[in-house]
């Protein structure tokens, strides 16, 4: 085919380009709102296994770590630019902000979690709990009264890609650590290998996915109610995964669930979004396996998707809730 107004010559069938709406997002219900001229793009590419992402709504770039490399990365929202963030970065994981805008990070192979301070210090924030050493954070939340709630599910420590090997000395547990009194306590000691976390809006609700799959347990996301500083139910909220698995977790400002997906059907690779009574609302297919997602942009409006070798975002009119 040869385009007279250019001179291009472009291949027979296909078209350079992309067309809107984008075909490689799914509607399933009017309460999953896309934004018809907007979408997928690959912003950065070129990593092992990029997890945890964070936006810097101040700063205008993305945080997340490349675990495999021992590094975390950043992009710049103005122009691109892709550079290293953290060098080595102790194998880190999951990645989110407190209300004070600093930086919380889960640390695969020093085994613990920690606070960069704004002056640029890292502080450990916990690594211990009962005198014995955490297996490997994996993902981390913080709630309005400052607790950090994070989950312990040790894949950092099961081989020496995403760490280093080591004894497990603790059950695969989910933590809450006030920050006030200085203590944890385990919130949550049913998962097989307790994973992303995320409250609702309203913090009555946290989600909390189980990823046991990878060691014959479940793949599904659990919902419980929150009570003070403690968990209440478990009722399973989410389970059509397998034979694939989800990880990562976020909400928006309706309470819709947003999860990553993977590991399965190549078809279903992407994210997924569930309004809050259960219901899968709508699709966003990539074309790697998911792990990891978070909201961003200067509205809040920009689905981030840290999937396998690249980082993807869209443009949504939906947007995401206030806590990372
Ligand atoms: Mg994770």
């Amino acid at each position: 085919m040869r385009d007279d107004s250019t001179g291009l010559s472009l291949p027979l069938g296909h078209l350079p380009g992309t067309r809107y709406p984008d075909a490689n997002i799914t509607v399933l219900d009017k309460r999953f709102r896309r934004q018809g001229n907007a979408a997928i793009e690959r912003v950065a590419t070129g990593f092992r296994w990029a997890e945890g992402p964070v936006y810097f709504r101040d700063l205008g770039c993305l945080v997340w770590s490349d675990i495999p490399n021992n590094r975390m990365m950043r992009w710049l929202e103005d122009d691109g630019h892709v550079s290293v963030f953290r060098a080595p970065s102790n194998y880190s994981n999951g990645n989110t902000r407190d209300r004070q805008g600093r930086l919380i990070t889960c640390e695969h192979d020093m085994r613990r979690v920690t606070r960069t301070e704004l002056d640029g210090r890292v502080i450990v924030l916990i690594d211990r709990f009962d005198g014995k050493r955490l297996n490997a954070p994996n993902d981390v939340v913080v709630a309005s009264d400052g607790a950090i709630w994070f989950t312990d599910p040790g894949y950092g420590i099961d081989g020496e890609y995403e760490g280093h090997k080591a004894e497990f000395e603790l059950p695969a547990n989910v933590y809450r650590l006030d920050l006030r009194t200085g203590t944890a306590q385990a919130v949550a000691g049913d998962f097989v290998r307790p994973n992303g976390l995320a409250f609702s809006p309203d913090e009555r609700r946290l989600y909390i996915v189980d990823s046991g799959a990878t060691h014959g347990g479940p793949a599904h996301i659990r919902c419980f109610d929150v009570s003070g500083t403690r968990l209440r139910g478990g009722r399973v909220f989410a389970e059509d995964f397998a034979p694939g698995m989800t990880d990562g977790v976020r909400v928006d400002m309706e309470g819709n669930v947003w999860c990553s997906m993977g590991w399965g059907d190549p078809a279903e690779d992407g994210v997924r979004c569930y309004a809050p009574d259960g219901t899968l609302i709508g699709k966003v297919h990539l074309p790697e396996t998911c792990a990891n997602l978070c909201f961003g942009g200067r509205k809040r409006n920009r689905l981030f998707m840290a999937a396998s070798t690249s980082i993807y975002a869209l443009y949504l009119d939906m947007e995401g809730a206030m806590v990372p």
